[in-house]
Order: structure tokens, then C-alpha cells, then sequence
């Protein structure tokens, strides 16, 4: 396999480009925060092409993400 290593844009972690599905993320987990700041920040990400159940993990990355938001603010 092709070796490339890129930085995470949202996780800052290091990976191999060509090893991950969700580039230029890391992780599903990764594509979806950042999703879910597209649609925090704007609502021009057409919402409705989404499924009931990938709209419910955003929410919850979300909240998780605000979350540690918060306790960064309190530091
Ligand atoms: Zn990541």
C-alpha cells in the first residue's frame, strides 16, 4: 500500500492517507465532528440527505465535543 502521511484536520492525529476511508480524516468519528460543525456553524449542509441514525451520532459528537469545549473554558 501507498504511504502518505497526512494530519488529521480534526484530531491532529498523524495516519496514512491511503489506510483511511474517511480522508481526509482519520476516522469516521473525525469526518463526522467536522460535519457536525458544518452544521453548527451554517445550516447550508442539506440536512435531509442524511439518515435518522447519522444525524443522531452528529448531535451526540456534538454535544460530546461542546462538552469538552466547556471544561476547557473552565481551566
Ligand atoms: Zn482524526
Amino acid at each position: 500500500m501507498k504511504q502518505l502521511a497526512v494530519t488529521c484536520p480534526n484530531c491532529k492525529k498523524k495516519f496514512n492517507y491511503y489506510s483511511s476511508e474517511f480522508r481526509p480524516f482519520c476516522s469516521e468519528k473525525c469526518r463526522l465532528i467536522d460535519l457536525g460543525q458544518w452544521l453548527t456553524e451554517s445550516y447550508t449542509v442539506p440536512v435531509e440527505k442524511l439518515t435518522e441514525e447519522e444525524i443522531q451520532t452528529l448531535e451526540e459528537l456534538v454535544h460530546e465535543k461542546n462538552a469538552e469545549e466547556e471544561k476547557k473554558h473552565h481551566h
